[in-house]
C-alpha cells in the first residue's frame, strides 16, 4: 500500500556510516567503468557495433561505458515493437501499471549509493547533486505512481437523467523519450515513467554524454519487470536517428527536454503530417533558461549571495534553471558585488569524487569551448571580476566567472551559457529591474531578493516565469511542491511534478450509457 506522496531526503553525507557507503559504492563502481551496453528492444539486447563512448569529465582520460550508436534500421525496429505492444499494455489495470513505478523506486532506493556513483563519474556532479538528482528520480516515480491510480479512476462529470456518463483517461500510444544529460537519471526518469505508467509504450533515446545512466535506469526497469517492449532502450547520436524518430507516423509523443535549438527542430518536424500519419503529434519541449535573480535594495544581501552563489554554480551552472544572471539595484550594487566576489573565491572545485569540492568539470569538450567563447565576448561587454580561466585538472575544468557593469541587452545576458559564467546586471529601480527581468526570449525560473511586501507582490505579478522564488535561490524544485516548467522559449510549460503532467500522456474519452 502506498501512503501520502512525501519528497526523498537526502543523504546526509556529513554522517560517516553514509560517507562510507559513498566511498564504497565509488571504489565499486570504478571497477565496473568501461563496459558495454547495447540497445534493448522488446528486451532483446542487440550487440556493441558501433560504439559510443561515454566519458568522464572530470578526467578526459577516462571511459565510463561505451553503448551501442544505434541505427535508422534499429529506431524502426524499435517503432514496430512500442506499437505492437502497445496494443496489449494499452489495457493493463493503472493500479498494475502505477506498481512497477512504485518497485522501481525501491530499487533506486536499494541502489542510492552506486546510483549516485554512476552520475559522480559520467557527468560530473558532486555527491550531494547526485543525490538530488536520484532523489528527485524517486521522487518523480512515486509521484506519477499515485497519479497513474487517480486517473485510472476516471475525470469529474456531472449527472444527467436517463444516463450514466463517464469519462476515461486513456493512453495516446508509442511514445519517444529524449532527455538530456544534466539531469541524467530524474528528468529521463520521469518523462519516461510518466508515460509508460500513463499506458504508452515507450523508446528511450538518452543523452550520448549521459548513456550509462540510461542504461542503469533500464536495469531498474528490467528488475521491476516491467513487461518487455515497454520501455525500449536506443542509445544513439540524437543527430542520425532523432529525426526518424520525431518523423515516424508510428509515433504519437514525443517528450524531450534540452536546448531550444533541438527543441524547435522536434516541434516543427513533428508539425508536418507523415504518410500514414492518424493523429496530430504531442510535443513536450522544455528547454533552456536565462534565469535571473533580482536583488533589491531593501534585502539581506548575505542571503542574497549565498543564494546566487548556491544557484550559479552549484553542478558548475549546468541546470537549466542556474542563476545566469542577477539584476542588482544601483545603491546597493556596489556592495553587492564585493561580497558576492569573496564568496565565489571560497569555493573549492576539483574532481566530484572527493565531496570537499562543491564545483566539478563542464560535460564536454563543445561545452567547455562554447562557454570560453562566452568569457570571451563577456570580456568584451563588461568588466571581468572573477574567474574566466581553466581551472586546474585533467578534465574540462572552468573556474568560476563573474562579469559585471552589462548592458540588459549583452549576449551574455540574453543567451543561455549554462556553465559557471554569472552576468551581473545594474537596475535604477525596482521597476527597472523587472523591466530587464523580462526582457529575455527565455522564462524558466527566477528569483527574487527583497523584504517589501509590495514589491514582492509585484514580482508574483509582473515577473513572467514558470517558476518564482522569492528570498530563496532559483534552482532545487521539489516535485509537487514546485511544479517544473517554463514560459516564452523556455518551453512549453507542462509542469513537472505537479498533478497536471500526465494529463499530457492521455487522452479523454467522454462515454454515456442511456439506463
Ligand atoms: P541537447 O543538445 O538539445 O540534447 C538533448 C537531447 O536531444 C539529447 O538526448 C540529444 O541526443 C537529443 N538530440 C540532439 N539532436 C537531436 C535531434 N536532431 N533530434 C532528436 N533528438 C536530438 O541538450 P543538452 O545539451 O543535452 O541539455 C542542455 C539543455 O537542456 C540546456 O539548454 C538546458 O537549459 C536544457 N534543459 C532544460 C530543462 C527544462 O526543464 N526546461 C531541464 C534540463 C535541461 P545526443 O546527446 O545524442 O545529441
Amino acid at each position: 500500500m502506498y501512503g501520502e506522496f512525501k519528497n526523498e531526503s537526502i543523504i546526509d553525507f556529513k554522517r560517516e556510516e553514509n560517507r562510507r557507503k559513498m566511498e564504497e559504492a565509488l571504489k565499486r563502481v570504478k571497477t565496473e567503468l568501461g563496459g558495454e551496453y547495447p540497445n534493448i528492444i522488446g528486451g532483446k539486447r542487440g550487440e556493441v557495433r558501433n560504439p559510443i563512448e561515454s566519458i568522464n569529465p572530470s578526467h578526459k582520460g577516462e571511459v565510463v561505458g561505451i553503448v551501442e550508436n544505434s541505427s535508422i534500421k534499429d529506431a524502426e525496429r524499435a517503432l514496430e515493437v512500442a506499437e505492437e505492444t502497445f496494443r496489449k499494455w494499452r489495457y493493463t489495470r493503472a493500479e498494475d501499471r502505477a506498481e512497477y513505478l512504485f518497485k522501481m523506486a525501491d530499487i533506486m532506493r536499494r541502489r542510492r549509493f552506486e546510483l549516485d556513483a554512476w552520475l559522480v563519474y559520467e557527468v560530473g556532479k558532486s555527491w550531494l547533486e547526485a543525490d538530488g538528482d536520484i532523489a528527485e528520480a524517486i521522487d518523480f516515480l512515486e509521484y506519477y505512481g499515485r497519479e497513474v491510480i487517480r486517473y485510472g479512476e476516471g475525470g469529474y462529470v456531472t449527472p444527467v437523467a436517463g444516463e450514466k456518463p463517464e469519462m476515461w483517461y486513456i493512453p495516446l500510444g508509442v511514445g519517444v523519450s529524449i532527455p538530456p544529460w544534466n539531469f541524467p537519471m530524474s528528468i529521463l526518469t520521469g518523462m519516461t515513467a510518466a508515460a509508460f505508467g500513463a499506458g504508452n509504450t515507450v523508446i528511450l533515446k538518452p543523452s550520448s554524454d549521459s548513456p550509462v545512466t540510461g542504461a542503469k535506469f533500464m536495469e531498474v526497469v528490467e528488475e521491476a519487470g516491467v513487461p518487455d517492449g515497454v520501455v525500449n532502450f536506443l542509445p544513439g547520436k540524437g543527430s542520425k536517428i532523432g529525426d526518424v524518430l520525431v518523423t515516424s507516423p508510428k509515433t504519437r509523443f514525443i517528450t524531450f527536454t534540452g536546448s531550444k535549438a533541438v527543441g524547435l527542430r522536434i516541434v516543427e518536424l513533428a508539425s508536418k503530417l507523415s504518410k500514414g500519419q492518424k493523429w496530430i503529434k504531442r510535443v513536450i519541449a522544455e528547454m533552456g533558461g536565462k534565469d535571473t535573480t533580482i536583488v533589491d535594495s531593501e534585502t539581506d544581501l548575505d542571503s542574497a549571495v549565498n543564494g546566487v552563489i548556491a544557484s550559479a554554480y552549484g553542478y558548475q551552472g549546468q541546470k537549466c534553471s542556474a542563476c545566469s544572471r542577477v539584476i542588482a539595484l544601483g545603491d546597493i550594487y556596489d556592495e553587492f558585488v564585493d561580497k558576492l566576489v569573496q564568496k565565489a573565491k571560497e569555493i573549492k572545485q576539483g574532481p566530484p569524487e572527493d565531496p570537499e569540492h562543491y564545483m566539478g568539470a563542464v560535460i564536454n569538450e563543445r561545452a567547455y569551448r562554447s562557454i570560453f567563447e562566452y568569457i570571451e565576448i563577456g570580456k568584451r561587454e563588461g568588466k571581468l571580476v572573477l574567474g574566466g580561466e581553466p581551472a586546474e585538472g585533467d578534465g574540462y575544468y572552468i573556474k568560476p566567472t563573474i562579469i559585471i557593469d552589462l548592458d540588459p541587452k549583452a549576449r551574455i545576458a540574453q543567451e543561455e551559457i549554462f556553465g559557471p559564467v554569472l552576468a551581473v546586471v545594474p537596475a535604477k529601480n525596482f521597476d527597472d529591474a523587472l523591466t530587464i527581468a523580462n526582457c529575455t526570449d527565455y522564462g524558466l525560473t527566477g528569483s527574487v531578493y527583497t523584504r517589501n511586501r509590495e514589491k514582492i507582490d509585484r514580482a508574483k505579478r509582473e515577473f513572467h516565469i514558470g517558476n518564482l522564488y522569492i528570498n530563496r535561490k532559483c534552482t532545487g524544485a521539489l516535485v509537487g511542491a514546485h511544479p517544473f516548467g517554463g514560459f516564452n522559449l523556455s518551453g512549453t510549460d507542462t509542469k513537472t511534478g505537479s498533478r497536471d503532467y500526465l494529463l499530457f500522456f492521455l487522452q479523454a474519452k467522454a462515454i454515456s450509457e442511456k439506463i
